[in-house]
């Protein structure tokens, strides 16, 4: 079994922290072991990461030098994708043809080379002569030392999305990964050596939520972000408020998925049923509740049901396989929690709501109806492989029903009337809205929430700017 250490100032750190046991969710067996990082070894990170930023071993090179490094970073990704998709797979039970070929290593890989050119981006430069005698200049500086931490639903991916656009602004991080889910994470430490990204830039600090505390509370970190629960944004905004950070925030999520009389069932079905398996649901932009015009409930609800049916289920390995396990056996309790509580208010469950006997934290791809738009189901983000089916009657009752939840991460509308999509896209508060589709992304889109999704984007542009502060310096002329 793989036993890792903590990844400070370019090398192996014992650490002076505990042990904790990493397991394969496929079949709850164990699969490596790591350190729950102690306080002190996060001060350690810290400051190698202060260190790096403040002698300007990355944050003065020129941006070229910087996307550089990105760029053979991202190219040693490639040359390794097949190891860290296998590494993925195990530790996630995510299917690996998805992970190898699919969404991860090859989106990830794209979002770092992204990241390399972003780095050199020159827009927003400005000079000028503002006050009679002065000349003015705006500099964009990076932010200065960052704790990032990470969620466990895409961990290679979330590690690139946090520290990618951290990196091309010129900061330096320390990054924590999710306590069950941080081997990719540590793999990538040697691989961003080898790019030459000098030593203390990245710092890889495993641990649970009290390694993730002390990185907040850190004094000499000045800015955090994290992609996780919206609980954990809101406890991780109310400390860092204590040394008055910058919070960076990527929350929780409850889609929307808009059905309108004009869709075409089958291809809303399709798109469902992918929505919000892949990954076995466990993705904070899955679609989660489908509102369909009255007019069609029948045909779309039963088209869903049907889809969701065919969904095959089981070993990450196996080539036929769409769906894997749930993450650990902490999360498939909650799912069954949620089903059984929508159970309990008088929703019906049309397919699926069971847990797979056997090995691993398998759940059944689910569909329930008769959920009231109040009710816990339809309010909360459940995290797993579960629809809701609702109606709706006009245009703006399919509106006012998609934006009744305290999330705005991402939703979507189904409709072939473009004035209406663009009316209905308009009005929904999503930070994304995909009209005749759902999930897709690229690294030049800004990702990131409204309301209790959070602030802040993550991939294009805007994320390397989010690590960015602006000085202004004023000459006088004469
Ligand atoms: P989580 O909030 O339980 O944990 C996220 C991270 O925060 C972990 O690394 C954890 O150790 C750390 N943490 C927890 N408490 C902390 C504290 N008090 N101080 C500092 N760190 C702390 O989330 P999770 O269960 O790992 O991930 C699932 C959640 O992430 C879902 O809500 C999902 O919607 C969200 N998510 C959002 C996005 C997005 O882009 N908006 C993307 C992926 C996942």
């Amino acid at each position: 079994m793989q036993k890792y250490k903590l990844w400070i100032d370019g090398k192996w750190v014992a650490g002076k922290g505990g042990k904790m046991s990493i397991e394969n969710p496929a079949t709850g067996k164990p699969i490596a072991e790591v350190v729950d990082a102690a306080r002190e070894d996060v001060d350690k990170a810290v400051q190698a990461a202060h260190n790096a930023f403040y002698d300007g071993r990355w944050s003065r090179l020129t941006p070229g030098a910087r996307s550089l490094a990105l760029w053979k970073l991202a190219d040693l990704v490639e040359k390794h994708a097949e190891a860290l998709a296998k590494a993925e797979s195990e530790n996630t039970g995510k299917p690996y043809k998805f992970v190898s070929l699919g969404a991860d290593m090859p989106f990830v890989i794209d979002n770092l080379r992204f990241f390399a050119a972003a780095a050199r981006d020159t827009h927003g430069s400005a000079a000028g002569e503002y006050a009679a005698g002065f000349t003015s200049m705006y500099r964009r500086e990076p932010v200065g030392v960052v704790g990032q931490i990470a969620p466990w639903n895409y961990p290679i991916m979330m590690a690139v999305w946090k520290f990618g656009p951290a990196l091309a602004a010129g900061c330096t991080v320390i990054l924590k990964p999710a306590p069950g889910t941080p081997i990719t994470t540590l793999m990538l430490g040697e691989l961003i050596k080898e790019a030459g990204i000098p030593d203390g830039v990245v710092n890889i600090v495993t641990g649970g939520n009290e390694t993730g505390q002390a990185l907040v509370e850190h004094p000499l970190v000045r800015m955090v972000s994290l992609t996780g629960s919206t609980g954990t944004g809101k406890k991780i905004m109310k400390t860092a408020a204590d040394t008055l950070k910058r919070v960076h925030l990527e929350l929780g999520g409850k889609a929307p998925f808009i059905v309108f009389e004009d869709a075409d069932p089958e291809i809303v079905a399709a798109t469902a049923k992918l929505a919000s398996t892949f990954n076995t649901g466990q993705d904070c932009t899955a679609a989660t509740r489908v509102y369909v015009h009255k007019s069609k409930e029948k045909i779309v609800r039963d088209a869903i049901v049907e889809t969701m049916k065919s969904v095959k289920v089981g070993d990450p390995f196996a080539d036929d396989i769409e769906m894997g396990p749930l993450i650990s056996a902490t999360q498939r309790e909650r799912v069954v929690g949620f089903v059984d509580r929508a159970k309990q208010a008088g929703a019906k469950i049309l397919t699926g709501g069971k847990t797979v006997k056997g090995a691993g934290y398998y759940f059944e791809p689910t569909v329930i109806s008769s959920a009231k738009q109040a009710d816990e189901i339809i309010q909360s983000e459940v995290f797993g492989p579960v629809l809701t089916v609702s109606t709706f009657k006009d245009d703006d009752e399919a509106i006012a029903l998609g934006n009744d939840v305290p999330y705005g991460l991402a939703a979507s509308v189904w409709t072939k009337d473009i004035g209406r999509a663009m009316k209905v896209a308009r009005e929904l508060e999503f930070g994304t809205v995909w009209i005749n589709d759902h999930i897709p992304l690229a690294s030049e889109t800004p990702h990131g929430g409204f309301k209790q999704s959070g602030f802040g984007k993550d991939l294009s542009a805007e994320a390397v700017g989010d690590y960015k502060i602006t000085k202004h310096v004023m000459v006088k002329n004469t």
